[in-house]
C-alpha cells in the first residue's frame, strides 16, 4: 500500500472510513474502526491521518481563462477582457499559468478547461503558452486548450483564419463567442463556423453564448437547434449563457427542454454573472435556472 488515508468520512457513509491507495488507484475501502486495519497500517508506506474531514473525488474547473489569471488586474465588468493583460511579457504569462495550475492542485482542481484569448493583435501566444503549460503538468494535471475568439470572426476576418491555425495546434475543444458579432446573421455564421471546423477536425464545441441576459437572444435555441438538425457526434458546450435567466416559465422551460434534447452541456458563471449584474451591466440576475 502506497498511501492509506485513515479516519475520513464519506459523502453516503455515517462512519469514518480508511482509504487505501496503490500505484495511483484507490484498492481499499474499510471501516476506521475495522479490525484488519492494524494491519493494512503497518504495510502502508504514507499515512495520512484524516481527522474525519471529508474525502472527496478530485473538482473540476470547467471554464477559466486562464491567461488571465493572476494578471493584477482590476475586474472590469465592462469588457470580458481585461486591456493591459496583453502587454505582460510572454513569460509572465507563462508564470501565471504555472501558478494558477499549482493553486489549483493545492485545492484539490485536477482538471481545467481553458479558454484561452486569440486575437490578430496577440496571435496564438497565449493559446501557445497554455499548450506549453499542459506539456509540463500532462502527468498530474489534466488542462483542455480552447481558444476562444472574443473579437467574432466576422467583425475581423483574419480571426477566422487565425482559429483555422489554433485548431492545428493541438487544442482540446472549439470556443467560440457569437456575441461578439455585430448582426445577428454575423453571429449565426459564427456558430455555423464553429460546426464546421469541429466537424471537420472532430472535437468538440464549447461556445461562449447568450451572454448578454438579452431574452430576445436567439443565440442558445440556434446553437441547440444546429446540433439537432447536423447529428453533430461531438459535445458541444454552451458557456454562461446568461439569457436563459430572462426567460418567463414557458419560454424557459421550453428551451430547457430544447437543450436537453440536443444533449448541449451547460455551464454556468454566478460569480462573473452576479458581479456583472452588481455593476449595472445586466438588469436581472443571470444564473438560469436549470
Ligand atoms: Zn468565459
Amino acid at each position: 500500500m502506497d498511501i492509506l488515508i485513515k479516519n475520513s468520512k464519506l459523502r453516503e457513509k455515517q462512519y469514518n472510513v480508511n482509504i487505501g491507495i496503490s500505484q495511483g488507484k484507490i484498492r481499499s475501502i474499510i471501516p476506521s474502526n475495522s479490525e484488519s486495519n492494524a494491519d493494512i497500517e503497518q504495510k502502508a508506506d504514507t499515512i495520512i491521518d484524516a481527522r474525519g474531514r471529508l474525502a472527496t473525488p478530485a473538482l473540476i474547473e470547467p471554464h477559466l481563462h486562464i491567461d488571465m489569471c493572476q494578471s493584477g488586474n482590476k475586474p472590469d465588468p465592462r469588457h470580458n477582457i481585461p486591456k493591459t493583460v496583453h502587454d505582460k511579457s510572454d513569460e509572465d504569462l507563462y508564470n501565471r499559468i504555472c501558478r494558477m495550475i499549482g493553486d489549483a492542485l493545492q485545492n484539490g482542481v485536477t482538471s481545467i478547461r481553458a479558454h484561452v484569448e486569440i486575437n490578430p493583435g496577440i496571435g496564438l501566444k497565449n493559446l501557445e503558452t497554455a499548450i506549453e503549460a499542459k506539456k509540463k503538468f500532462a502527468d498530474f494535471f489534466k488542462l483542455q486548450v480552447c481558444p476562444f475568439p472574443a473579437h467574432g470572426f466576422f467583425r475581423d476576418k483574419a480571426l477566422g483564419r487565425l482559429m483555422k491555425k489554433a485548431v492545428r495546434k493541438g487544442i482540446d475543444a472549439i470556443g467560440g463567442c457569437p456575441s461578439s458579432e455585430i448582426t445577428w446573421e454575423d453571429s449565426k455564421n459564427h456558430i455555423d463556423f464553429c460546426f464546421k471546423l469541429g466537424k471537420y477536425y472532430g472535437k468538440p464545441l464549447d461556445i461562449h453564448i447568450a451572454e448578454t441576459g438579452d431574452p430576445y437572444s436567439k443565440e442558445l435555441e440556434y446553437l441547440a437547434s444546429k446540433k439537432i438538425k447536423d447529428s453533430y457526434p461531438g459535445p458541444v458546450t454552451a458557456s454562461h449563457t446568461c439569457s436563459l435567466s430572462s426567460l418567463d416559465g414557458y419560454k424557459a422551460r421550453r428551451m430547457i427542454s430544447l437543450l436537453k434534447e440536443a444533449g448541449i452541456g451547460i455551464i454556468l458563471m454566478p460569480g462573473v454573472s452576479l458581479m456583472r449584474n452588481g455593476c449595472g451591466i445586466r438588469k436581472r440576475t443571470p444564473v438560469p435556472p436549470l
